[in-house]
């Protein structure tokens, strides 16, 4: 076991989109096998048909490459163990539910929904809950309680039947987590699950999940805290099959909370306060749109290293870390066992340390293009430097515009609080003496600007605050942007003195 090659994998099932929950979860699958020069494996789970959705399959695997959460088997990608996609293993599986059967831990069962619906109310009725166990099973109609020549009689006859896993009374059965060290529960608690249906020919999740970790060799399995309590019915199956000694380790990654660390993070606390729970936005086959983490104009970077603290943390004051770096660092043994709570403000600060530090010719690649749909005309160098002057302000490329429009467009309207608290009586005759200072500066250079202007200031004996306030509120509009000399020289002399002469026009 010790030599054993680290094999993990992702298995999701393509019921709608992937929560940002399920991405946490392949990212630390992810991080684990790299750090241990491991392999990492995407199989798909969809022996459900029930729950099958359109699509679903396609936004996992975009919203995985999209993360840049990459494979080395799977889906897509073929491997030694192919097919992944369960639906497609479907021979396999029947052969193993024969082998529990033969071997007395599985027998057929031919109790159909509506009897069990009935016994289930029934149960209700007085308070108490239906299981199909030790103590009920022998009253049921299944191999254990009929005849052999029923058994084979029902078996030819009807096409609802399954087969169920027979779990041991009253045994104590312990379990070793990584994250939750020793997890102890008595089998009585567990019922038979079914392992295998007749109707569709089909494994359920349990009996498809543990035949294909064997097979594929799984040493860990890393997953969500919702199959925890599968993990004795697992483990049982692994003993059942005789492969209890290479059942893989278990770790169990503990729930997304909502902001206020009450409950689950879910879709609707995400609509309600203006935040994604999806990595990309999703419309379901009934029409109904989720907004995605790629569509508001996170970094995929962000994304992930906001992903990697939620749960985990490497001990130190970093936050900031590039996947190379987590899979340095990445260790399950510091992942925490409590509920990991979501701050979207943090996300949008995630974003926001990326964005300072994207070039701006990068910048300016993903910028080019809104400006265009806005019909501004302009060159690749201005956008460049527009972006080096505003990207310490911006958490997303699309707060660009709202930034920056003035480098682009005059403004149409003046901020009145700026108008109320420095427009005086006398401010258009200074402005129309600043616009002849402006014109005498040669070459017309942001220095070179700022050195003429505050000589002007200081000999005419006015107040610095009144003129410049006044000349960034006729160039942008409202008090906002880097230097007024920045802007002014990015504007070029006749553009600065054109918006102090309209902004004179227009305040009145
Ligand atoms: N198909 C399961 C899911 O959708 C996988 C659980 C597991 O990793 O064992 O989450």
């Amino acid at each position: 076991m010790a030599s054993q090659k680290i094999r993990v994998r992702f298995a999701p099932s393509p019921t709608g989109p992937l929560h940002m929950g399920g991405v946490r979860t392949a990212l630390f699958n992810y991080l684990f096998a790299k750090k241990h020069g491991g392999d990492f494996i995407l199989r798909i789970e969809d022996t459900d048909s029930n729950r099958y959705v359109a699509g679903a399959e396609e936004y996992i695997i975009e919203a995985l490459n999209w993360c840049g959460i990459t494979f080395d088997e799977g889906v897509g990608i073929g491997g030694e163990h192919a097919p992944y996609r369960q639906s497609e293993r479907k021979d396999i599986y029947v052969k193993y539910a024969q082998q529990l059967i033969d071997s007395g831990n599985a027998y057929y069962a031919f109790d159909s929904a509506e009897e069990l619906d009935a016994l289930r109310k029934e149960k209700e009725a007085k308070g108490e809950a239906f299981i199909y166990n030790f103590a009920t099973r022998s009253s049921l109609k299944n191999s254990l309680s009929l005849s052999k020549e029923e058994v084979e009689k029902l078996k030819s006859e009807r096409n609802d039947w399954v087969i169920r896993f027979k779990i041991p009374e009253n045994e104590t059965i312990k379990m070793h987590d990584i994250i939750r060290e020793e997890v102890v529960v008595n089998s009585s608690t567990l019922d038979d699950k079914v392992l295998w249906k007749k109707a569709d020919e089909l494994p359920t999740y349990h009996l498809a999940n543990i035949v294909d970790d064997h097979l594929m060799e799984i040493s860990h399995v890393i997953r969500g805290e919702e199959w925890l309590p599968s993990l004795p019915l697992h483990v049982l199956l692994y003993r059942a099959f005789g492969w209890q000694n290479s059942m893989p380790q278990f770790a169990h990654l503990s729930l997304l909370l909502k902001p206020d660390g009450k409950g689950k993070l879910s879709k609707r606390d995400g609509d309600k306060m203006g935040f994604p729970v999806f990595p990309l936005q999703w419309k379901s086959p009934e029409g109904e749109f989720s907004r995605g983490y790629r569509e508001d104009g996170y970094f995929p970077e962000a994304f992930v290293n906001l992903l990697a603290l939620l749960g985990w943390n490497p001990g130190t004051e970093q936050e900031k870390f590039s996947i190379e770096e987590l899979v340095q660092l990445f260790d399950l043994k510091r992942v925490i066992k409590s509920g990991a709570r979501f701050n979207p403000d943090k996300a949008k600060w995630f974003n926001q340390q990326y964005l300072k530090e994207k070039s701006n010719a990068d910048l300016a690649h993903l910028y080019l293009p809104i400006l265009a749909e806005k019909n501004v005309k302009t060159t690749t160098e201005y956008v460049e430097k527009v972006c080096g002057m505003i990207k310490e302000r911006a958490t997303f490329v699309c707060d660009f515009w709202n930034l920056s429009s003035y480098f682009f467009v005059a403004p149409n309207a003046y901020d009145e609080k700026v108008v109320q608290k420095y427009w005086k009586p006398e401010t258009p005759a200074m402005l129309q003496n600043l616009t002849a200072q402006l014109k005498s500066v040669s070459p017309f250079e942001k220095e070179k600007t700022e050195h003429a202007v505050h000589e002007w200031i200081a000999a005419s004996g006015l107040k610095m605050g009144e003129v410049m306030n006044t000349f960034r509120l006729c160039l942008v509009g409202a008090s906002m942007g880097p230097s007024v000399f920045d802007i002014v020289e990015m504007l070029g002399v006749n553009e600065a003195v054109k918006r102090i002469e309209t902004a004179i026009e227009a305040i009145k």
